[in-house]
């Protein structure tokens, strides 16, 4: 029975270093790409909030889009360049000049978080799990730190949306999950990252 579990725990060992492996695939060009969030053109993948992202074109609408403000006409949108804040008719949310999808401006809002040193042991934990710290009031997601609880709650739902549409196979439809669009392709339209509706198949 020993050598069972041992063997076991083994594999599991083997898998978990696998997938630590994979996220930094790379090495220090990846490092440096995943600290920034950004796209290492060497390796020809990227990062968003510790998620990894293979898809080109949603790694750039994660990265948003610098805001002509001369050019901006909607009310709400001028508010949000005002204001830090999003623009729910455009579904875009703001953050120094650059107007993001609201999923990836949900998670951006955090302030940055190096909870693994902390001192707090629920901290650590948190950070690690992607959790709430109730001692200190602040949950932590994609490597940042939230005090609000609505706010917190927001950006988990966001993460997991952002990571579901790293895994999507069509790289359109991953792009529309974040920006509330639609792919022609497959027929589908989105909304807060799931599939809406899909138009009857022409006839
Ligand atoms: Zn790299
Ligand atoms: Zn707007
Ligand atoms: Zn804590
Ligand atoms: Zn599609």
């Amino acid at each position: 029975m020993k050598p069972r579990v041992s063997t076991l725990w083994a594999v599991i060992a083997v898998a978990v270093a696998g997938l630590n492996a994979s996220a930094l695939a790379g090495g220090e060009c990846c490092e440096r790409a995943a600290k920034e969030d950004a796209w290492c053109g060497t390796c020809k993948h990227g990062f968003f909030a510790g998620v990894s992202i293979h898809n080109k074109k949603l790694h750039d609408a994660l990265s948003g889009k610098e805001i002509d403000r001369d050019k901006l006409e909607c009310a709400g949108c001028k508010e949000a360049v005002k204001s830090g804040g999003a623009c729910a008719k455009c579904r875009v949310g703001v953050i120094k000049n650059r107007a993001y999808p609201l999923a990836a401006h949900a998670v951006l809002v955090g302030e940055r978080a190096d909870a693994e040193k902390s001192k707090c042991e629920g901290c650590r934990k948190a950070a690690k799990e992607g959790g709430w710290c109730e001692s200190c009031a602040v949950g932590y997601v994609g490597g940042r730190s939230f005090k609000d609880r609505a706010t917190f709650g927001r950006a988990v739902t966001s993460h997991k949306i952002i990571t579901e549409a790293a895994r999507t196979k069509c790289e359109s439809c991953a792009v529309a999950m974040l920006t509330d669009g639609a792919c022609p392709a497959c027929d589908v339209t989105f909304r807060d990252g799931k599939a809406e509706r899909e138009t009857a198949p022409p006839e």
